[in-house]
């Protein structure tokens, strides 16, 4: 098939939620993906943060391959190996929790909030979420996302969040009382432009939450399973969340979230409280467990951590060549370039020399290279950039 002709069948049968790029991907290998015209395109944004060990992962390929011949999926009716042993994994690597396995980054927060209410008290049901968020795009992770571009034509939306400024201490200390059974953030916003939080402010939500009996959620479905160069992104503030979720990189490049809650918060979902069919299947399991020992072996939590400062490093320098780079954050190998224009246009012209990136909120380059990158893939990428912004100069 053509990529015209792929393009018409999308155009034809698959409804259009989504601006696509008009390219066909045929393969994915470590950091790169090849189009179907054969054009080889250097991915340091892959599958949007899922492929975070890199395209097919040879690791996660072959435990997809053996698991598949012995077991696809089996009901949450019945025990099943790679779903005790992803657990335990994610347990010994967290803070010691229980988990509940869905399908999405969206579903975890959802069993994530739904157990926040089961937990506390009944007169407890606001949930007080951050301006800037993004929490997934059912009615209830849509609700907690405080984005107002991402309600318009859905209202009404469900009622009991309350929105803060992000970082803002005072504000969140004003929107506290005795109603509210969680707060729920992201260390580290991703769609909301890589905005990273300060320690006080987490340290004052772990204080108002233990202050007024509420729960913290941390929302780490983009920071977690060691894109930031530690297993979790909390783990660089020293805080503890009651209830953690994830979900992106976590299966490697299948569908997979995850709820963690300590183990006395956990007690509360009991049967009939929630569930989800698909949740935990086999096949998903053993390439989570694959992805965990990959990142273990490779020890690519270093490389996260030492290509993440390179990468950083290097595009300071970049800031000083190009004004349009107002300046560089993030942390391991979650960057953001914060431009003064915007950059879609970027995006796409990086594109056609053969590099992937995103751009989000308008004018946020995003770089989240696979943990496997190594510093010539990162010079590839920046002097790829590079060519770009000086083009787009003259
Ligand atoms: C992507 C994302 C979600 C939603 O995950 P889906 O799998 O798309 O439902 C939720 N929270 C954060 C922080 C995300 O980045």
């Amino acid at each position: 098939m053509t990529t015209e002709e792929t393009i018409d069948l999308f155009d034809k049968y698959v409804i259009g939620n989504y601006t696509r790029l008009p390219r066909v991907i045929v393969k994915g290998e470590g950091c790169y993906m090849f189009d179907a015209d054969g054009n080889r395109i250097l991915d340091m944004f892959p599958g949007w943060a899922v492929s975070a060990i890199g395209h097919c992962h040879p690791k996660v390929v072959e435990a997809i391959r053996t698991q598949a011949g012995e077991l696809l999926h089996i009901d949450n009716t019945f025990y099943s190996g790679p779903q005790g042993r992803l657990a335990k994994l994610l347990s010994e690597r967290a803070f010691g929790g229980k988990s509940f396995f869905c399908n999405s980054g969206a579903a975890a927060n959802e069993a994530a909030l739904k157990l926040a209410r089961l937990h506390t008290s009944q007169q407890k049901y606001k949930f007080i979420t951050a301006e800037g968020s993004f929490h997934g795009r059912t009615f209830a992770t849509l609700t907690a996302t405080a984005q107002p571009k991402h309600h318009e034509g859905l209202l009404p939306l469900l009622p009991g969040f309350v929105y803060v400024p992000f970082n803002n201490i005072q504000a969140l200390e004003a929107a506290f009382t005795d109603e509210v059974a969680a707060v729920m953030v992201e260390p580290i916003q991703g769609e909301g432009g890589i905005n990273i939080a300060t320690k006080e402010y987490l340290q004052a939500i772990r204080r108002l939450c233990d202050e007024n009996g509420a729960l913290v959620i941390f929302d780490e479905v983009q920071t977690g399973i060691g894109r930031t160069g530690k297993w979790f992104a909390y783990q660089h503030f020293g805080i503890e969340p009651d209830i953690m979720t994830m979900a992106k990189a976590l299966g490697g490049g299948v569908a997979i979230g995850a709820m963690m809650a300590k183990e006395e918060v956990a007690a509360s979902l009991v049967p009939g409280k929630h569930a989800t069919t698909f949740g935990g299947s086999a096949l998903v399991c053993a390439a989570a467990v694959a992805v965990i020992e990959a990142i273990e072996e490779e020890k690519l939590l270093e490389n996260a951590i030492n290509i993440g400062q390179y990468a950083k490093d290097k595009l300071d320098q970049l800031k000083q060549k190009h004004s349009i780079i107002d300046h560089v954050r993030g942390v391991g190998l979650m960057i953001g370039l914060q431009l003064n224009t915007p950059g879609a246009e970027i995006v796409d012209k990086c594109l056609q020399n053969g590099l992937r990136i995103n751009c989000t909120q308008g004018t946020v380059l995003r770089l989240m290279p696979p943990m496997i990158v190594n510093k010539s893939q990162i010079d590839q990428a920046i002097d790829i950039l590079d060519n770009v912004l000086t083009e787009g100069q003259k």
